[in-house]
């Protein structure tokens, strides 16, 4: 398929991929997607002295509440400071407000270890300098660290927040003095996982290993020019140049989601490593075996299935290789935010030819794209599942391929399984 071939004449023209050779789809107009707030609802429960507070509106809050939906404890551990009209209006003085709230918040909470101040859309707009803010408020608040960054609708989409949060902590992580490589595995992921993972490493022989984020604010992991980083999310833009300025080396590889990327995402470590490939098939085989039995229990129903994806997550690309390769799932269209082609080196080669890649988003142009393909199944956020089930397209929502644990051999039937429940669903309406 030629570059040429494609060219849409209401839409940019398509690039050719470097790596990949896969031809581009860029467009740029009305984008349908969550603000980098929502990846607290995540994050808050990762690192478990920490506490998001937004400095927002009414409307970030009610994000949060109804992003969280049932997942608010008694205690939570975020909140929103509410900009409100007299804020806007420039007639009360805003750093007082915050410095009072988080006063109050740090002597009602002495369990937080750590503070983010979290930028959204109205502080922005009053040029509430968050940053200056965390520095008067560390030094006032002597015990608890307190770490700004934005998830503004301006600056950041979804999962670009669970990046600007990783990539203020950066700078807080010790200087490594190792003289032998230290693996790093950057991205939120549940706990279960980490856990599964961490076995694998040691059975491998490879170690030690850090996670960013850490489960606890004093235990950020150290980093240096030994540090060998594995992605675990494709979302780390910021996160990774940030680890790099600091010495650390990528690791490219594919992402964890399904056998195959589970086990190139191990490879890529075990190669760093000088894991023989014997030691390596027999800690993978079994697990790699138990993900392709559960794997394949949902084959039946996706495979030959067609599914597109809106942008939203940047999973999409891992997981429409996941889904082509180990359910014979067919994408249409692969959407993604942003393209991040050194992170993604190593999926785009796995993709299937004749799948649309495309990058941005023109939401109307999309619609009309995938009105006319009418495929079996779409992954998009919240706001376009509605309207399209009411026209019988089956949906799945990309938030929740970010709150469910679905990294590793052990998850990867919980996977596939995310995807044939609308499927199933669907086919039980219609009996
Ligand atoms: S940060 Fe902006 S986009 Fe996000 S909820 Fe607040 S106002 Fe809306």
């Amino acid at each position: 398929m030629s570059a040429t071939a494609l060219t849409r004449p209401d839409s940019r023209p398509l690039d050719k991929a470097g790596c990949a050779e896969a031809p581009v789809l860029r467009e740029r107009g009305q984008r349908e997607v969550f603000c980098g707030l929502t990846g607290i609802i995540w994050l808050h429960r990762k690192i478990q002295d920490a506490f998001f507070l937004v400095v927002g509106s009414r409307t970030c809050a009610h994000l949060m509440q109804s992003a969280a939906g049932v997942m608010i404890f008694a205690e939570p551990r975020f909140a929103t400071a509410i900009i409100d009209e007299r804020d806007l209006a420039g007639l009360a003085d805003a750093n007082e407000e915050l410095d009072r709230v988080v006063g109050q918040l740090l002597a009602r909470r002495p369990d937080i270890k750590l503070l983010f101040l979290v930028g959204s859309c109205p502080s922005e707009v009053i040029k509430l300098d968050l940053s200056r803010a965390a520095q008067r408020l560390d030094r006032t608040h002597g015990g608890v660290r307190v770490l700004n960054y934005s998830g503004s609708g301006i600056e950041t989409t979804f999962t670009q927040g669970e990046d600007a949060c990783l990539a203020a902590l950066v700078p807080e992580m010790p200087a490594s003095r190792a003289t032998t490589p230290e693996l790093l595995v950057v991205g939120a992921l549940a706990e279960v996982v980490e856990d599964q993972l961490r076995r694998l490493f040691d059975a491998l022989g490879i170690g030690p290993v850090g996670f960013l984020p850490p489960r606890r604010a004093h235990l950020l992991p150290a980093v240096g020019p030994n540090t060998r980083m594995l992605l675990a999310q494709p979302f780390l833009a910021d996160t990774a140049r940030a680890l790099e300025n600091r010495g650390a080396r990528h690791l490219p590889a594919p992402f964890p989601l399904g056998a195959e990327g589970t086990t190139g995402w191990l490879r890529a470590a075990a190669e760093a490593w000088d894991v023989p490939p014997a030691t390596f098939r027999a800690v993978t085989a079994i697990g790699e075996q138990r993900a392709r039995t559960a794997i394949a229990r949902h084959r039946e129903r996706l495979a030959g299935r067609r599914i597109f994806f809106f942008p939203d997550s940047q999973l999409e690309i891992p997981l429409a290789r996941f889904l082509s390769r180990e359910l014979d799932m067919r994408p249409v269209e692969i959407g993604t935010p942003y393209l991040h082609r050194a992170h993604l080196a190593a999926e785009l080669p796995l993709l299937p030819e004749d799948a649309l890649l495309s990058e941005g988003q023109d939401v109307d142009r999309q619609l009309d794209r995938c009105r006319a393909a009418r495929p079996d199944l779409v992954v998009c956020g919240l706001g376009l599942a509605n309207p399209l089930e009411a026209e019988g397209i089956p949906t799945k929502w990309s938030i929740e391929l970010v709150f469910t644990p679905i990294q590793g051999y052990d998850q990867a039937g919980d996977l596939a399984e995310l995807f044939a429940r609308p499927l199933l669903r669907r086919a039980a309406l219609a009996v």
